[in-house]
């Protein structure tokens, strides 16, 4: 494939979205590094970064759309696939209604230019309220928290790393997970200088993960005691004395609720609970408090539990009180250059949170920025009646692997009338579709971060061109979009949906009070951008119009896409900066401390801490790993191959107890199923907690990765249950699952 030079990538794998270089080495084989001349990344690149061009080359990628016929799935034209497609969505719409069809979106989706610019035409066309995401896999609960005390569920504040003096990690192994709800390149370098310059990391996790091995202290937790922990550090700050909300003081409403509620939950009232002791809890909230800057950052385990819109929550609470938000070292608003919800609108004010619009259809499960829980879509395609789930469309996803109770799940996939799927691989979900659509690999796309410009830890924008072309009988995924979006309206080409998606793009940002084009004439805006159609036109309107932007002539010398282009290892925007009061956008103007639906569902927790009841004595907890990307980096040799990653870890005195060693086949059993894994001794884990990557479970009948197949692990989903979730924000409860494990064959391995 032609390739001239170097080209720059922006790696879409991850949240850290590292700058790349690629090139040819002498004989064509592609080669990725890091980018040292990257305005943000620096150099840094991971084994994943690197296997991009493994991945690009994979034989099984799909490159050519598939059809089912005569059961079987077949290579067809495009034309072909969307006649089917025009068919069989039609067929459902026209029967059963609009909200017949589902849709799911995996995180692949947030990492994709066109999939980020050009699913919601898609979305708008359908006009199916039946939304599924793996936002609540693993984040809702930190959205909505972000939603009822700042405005939107953009609204997520991230650690200030470089210039913070305290980082206490909840829930979080960034040296695995190079960041996640936080964009930061090198996230191994950038805690050391923490430690470097003087300052303390503190790990709080069931596991002492490679980051708490790096940290200058770790504290086991017991799965799920997050919450627990976060109320009693709040309530020592009021009950030391050690409230300090600094300038923030004017914008911050319902201190007192807050103080009133959190009185229960003294340390010594919630140690036995969380596992942490009493004196530990106030030390670490006094070294905290006293530090010149700080910042509390919960992740992935502090969202997928019971409780964890609440952990979400006091988080911030925490954050806020010691006052160490929205300052310089502490958790921040980052100003993204394309815009966004915490931009748009009026500065200072808004409508705030409106969740629970509508139900899901089973179980009442409230709606959540327009998508409901994915813990629900099995059930809404089982259950039969007015309403009922008969046809999916999955892109960027595999929630047959990566979503709870995936058996169930699978089931209720195979039972649909019509399915199609969007993907760069026929995974363990794609291969039940009627119609699989190829995505085109990563290299041949251009790139621009929009999703995690709002989650970095230092403001910048960078544009990357495709690196290398689409072959024959590829297309763009927004062209796929597109003709989607033609499928489901009768009478519109993929032409007309592009013309309307950028004149009511131009449109918003028109009517957006905090757009630097607001007030302009549409059509004068329109003629500017010209009609090349694609990402760009509308990645130049976003930049234009944004903070930094040039606003078509009012701001010289600001953003275009053009001087991305002529930057091409990116613009450095500067450190975060104070944001509050303008990014707030709750119906009060302020940082609503104490919304009503927090206080309300504290009364769990309490409940929790008057129960004496015994605990379940083993729990199940997920695991996150360097080389894999969720489901979708496991047919690469080169990140795969070595020692078997997908083990059970037990702990020592549970291993002797349940007559367990290293190599064990265990049986691991939780209310929806089992599987079978291989043990791994080790006291990392605590003892009474289990741990399974998630991800695994490859070479199922009619996927097609063949080296997945071959490492093909176990799928920890299968042990999940979709009735375990946070009722506030419908997460799934991942974190702490009830289990047994017991010998199933000795000596396996
Ligand atoms: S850390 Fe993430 S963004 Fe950077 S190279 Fe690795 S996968 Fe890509």
């Amino acid at each position: 494939m032609a390739m001239n030079g170097t080209a720059r990538v922006i790696c879409p794998l991850c949240e850290a979205t590292c700058g790349l270089t690629l090139d040819r080495e002498a004989g064509g084989r592609l080669r990725v590094r890091g980018n040292e001349a990257d305005v943000f990344s620096h150099g840094f690149i991971c084994p994943k970064g690197v296997a991009l061009a493994d991945l690009h080359d994979d034989p099984d990628r799909l490159r050519t759309p598939m059809l089912r016929r005569d059961g079987r799935l077949q290579e067809c034209t495009w034309d072909e696939a969307f006649a089917a497609v025009e068919e069989g969505l039609g067929r459902v719409i026209a029967e059963h209604g609009r909200h017949a069809v589902a849709v799911y979106l995996g995180n692949a989706n947030a990492h994709s230019l066109s999939l980020m610019l050009y699913m919601r035409p898609f979305l708008t066309a359908l006009g199916s309220r039946m939304l599924f995401t793996a936002s609540t896999v693993d984040q809702m609960p930190k959205q909505v928290s972000g939603a009822l005390m700042f405005g939107t569920g953009a609204h997520l504040p991230v650690p200030d790393l470089d210039r913070t003096d305290h980082l206490v990690i909840l829930g979080a192994n960034p040296y695995a997970s190079n960041g996640s709800l936080m964009t930061a390149p090198d996230m191994p370098g950038r805690l050391r200088a923490i430690r470097k310059r003087g300052g303390k990391v503190v790990v709080v996790d069931p596991r002492r993960t490679q980051t708490a091995k790096h940290a200058d202290e770790h504290l086991f937790i017991r799965p799920g005691g997050d919450a627990f922990l976060l109320a009693a550090m709040a309530h020592t700050l009021f009950d030391e004395n050690l409230v300090d909300l600094g300038r923030l003081a004017p914008h911050v409403s319902g201190v007192d609720e807050v103080r009133a509620l959190l009185a229960d939950f003294a340390p010594e009232r919630v140690a036995a609970t969380c596992g942490i002791d009493a004196a530990t809890i106030r030390r670490i909230t006094r070294e905290f408090a006293a530090a010149p800057t700080g910042a509390v950052y919960g992740r992935i385990g502090t969202c997928t539990q019971e409780f964890g819109t609440l952990a979400s929550w006091l988080v911030e609470v925490v954050n806020i009180l010691s006052g160490h938000f929205d300052s310089p070292g502490g958790a921040m608003f980052p100003l993204p250059p394309f815009g966004g919800p915490t931009t748009r609108g009026a500065a200072g004010r808004g409508r705030g949170a409106r969740l629970g619009r509508w139900h899901s259809r089973v179980r009442g499960l409230p709606e959540m920025f327009g998508e409901l829980p994915v813990s629900a879509l099995a059930e809404e395609i089982e259950t039969p009646g007015e309403g009922q789930i008969r046809a999916l469309v999955t892109a960027g996803g595999n929630p047959c692997v990566s979503t709870p109770n995936a058996a169930r799940l699978t089931r209720a996939v195979e039972s649909l009338d019509f399915m199609v799927s969007l993907d760069l691989y026929l995974n363990e979900t794609a291969r039940l579709a009627d119609v699989v659509l190829p995505a085109p690999s990563p290299l041949q796309q251009p790139h621009y971060d929009i999703a995690f410009n709002n989650l970095s830890v230092r403001n910048n924008a960078r544009w990357a061109d495709a690196a290398l072309p689409l072959e024959d009988g590829q297309q763009h995924e927004w062209q796929t979009l597109l003709r989607l979006a033609a499928a489901v309206v009768d009478g519109v080409d993929a032409d007309a949906v592009e013309q309307l998606t950028v004149t009511r793009a131009v449109e918003l940002s028109v009517a957006d009070e905090g757009s630097r084009i607001h007030g302009r004439d549409r059509d004068e805006i329109l003629a500017a951008l010209g009609d090349t159609p694609g990402p760009e036109r509308l990645v130049d309107l976003a930049l234009r119009s944004g903070a930094y932007g040039d606003g078509f002539g009012t701001n010289p010398g600001g953003l275009t896409l053009q001087v991305l282009r002529d930057n091409p290892d990116g613009v450095d925007l500067g450190p975060l900066q104070p944001r509050i009061p303008e990014t707030l956008r709750t119906a009060s103007g302020t940082i609503e401390l104490a919304p009503q639906p927090l206080l309300d569902d504290a009364a769990r927790l309490r409940q929790r801490l008057a129960e004496t009841g015994e605990a379940p004595p083993m729990v199940l907890i997920g695991r996150r790993d360097l080389r894999s990307n969720n489901s979708w980096m496991h047919n690469i040799e080169m990140l795969v191959r070595g020692k078997p990653r997908c083990t059970l870890y037990v702990h020592p005195d549970d291993a002797q107890r349940l007559q367990l060693g290293d190599g064990t086949l265990a049986r691991v059993t939780s209310r929806v199923g089992e599987v079978l894994v291989p043990v791994e001794v080790t006291d990392e884990i605590m003892p009474g907690v289990v741990s399974l990557p998630h991800g695994w479970g490859h070479g199922q009948p009619g996927s097609r990765q063949a080296v997945a197949a071959e490492y093909a692990g176990v799928n920890s989903n299968l042990l999940s249950d979709e009735t375990q979730i946070d009722p506030l924000s419908g997460n799934a409860v991942l974190s702490g699952i009830p289990v047994t494990v017991e010998v199933a064959e000795a000596a396996l391995v």
